[in-house]
């Protein structure tokens, strides 16, 4: 099991690593924002624990590019702070559990090794649509056999619809969820990035994957061709 520590304080990283090394996990340690966040999204760990307040780039940062990439590893948060609008913030944006400093060694062990235990069970590496493969981890599409190149944003947009097959996603869903902004009900930029994607995945291939609900959005689900 290999995790990754992003602490900038030093005492607390060493005393964190070597704890977690001594219990037989295989840990890199970074101490900004911005090397954290590099590590995590081309390492391969399966489990995050993360500082909020970091140089470069903070906790939240970090998390929500994580999110935005398809990185799905649990994440741990390590906090000061401790108020309930800060928990909020990092559970919305895909935390899965929090521990507000100074904590107990045996408690960080026992929320990492019940964190790692849920995260097995949590998503499938390869999500599957009729034809349609997504590599979760090697962040890879392909229908048929055939790769297919996404841009980030249009393998987020397709993580999206993966996760939530057959489920009817708004405009200004799949707005914040992907561009973590709210367009105005006007901005096509949903629309046109659905369009790229759907001309990849769908335009040489049947069954049609992503259908347009005239007025609500979009949904992922296989139909019969003739529908
Ligand atoms: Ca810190």
């Amino acid at each position: 099991m290999r995790l990754l520590i992003v602490e900038d304080e030093r005492k607390m990283a060493d005393y964190l690593r070597q704890g977690l090394t001594e219990n037989g996990f295989v840990v890199d340690v970074a101490r900004d924002g911005i090397d954290g966040q590099h590590l995590a999204l081309t390492g391969e760990y399966d489990l995050i624990i993360l500082d909020v307040m970091l140089p470069g780039l903070d906790g939240w940062q970090v998390m929500q590019a994580l999110r935005q990439a398809g990185k799905v590893m649990p994440v741990l948060f390590l906090t000061a702070r401790d108020k309930v609008e800060d928990r909020v913030k990092g559970l919305e944006l895909g935390a899965d559990d929090y521990l507000i400093k100074p904590f107990a060694f045996s408690e960080l062990l026992a929320r990492v090794r019940s964190l790692l235990r849920r995260g097995k069970n949590r998503e499938p590496e390869m999500l599957r649509i009729a034809d349609l493969e997504v590599d979760v981890f090697k962040r890879r599409a392909s229908r048929g056999g055939d790769r297919i190149d996404l841009t980030a944003k249009e393998f987020a947009l397709l993580m999206l619809f993966m996760r939530r097959q057959g489920e009817v996603l708004s405009r200004s869903q799949i707005a914040s969820q992907v561009w973590d902004i709210n367009f105005d009900s006007d901005s096509n930029v949903v629309d046109v990035a659905v369009r790229r994607l759907r001309s990849k995945i769908d335009d040489n291939y049947a069954p049609k994957l992503i259908h347009t609900l005239r007025g609500m959005g979009y949904v992922l689900e296989a139909r019969d061709s003739n529908a």
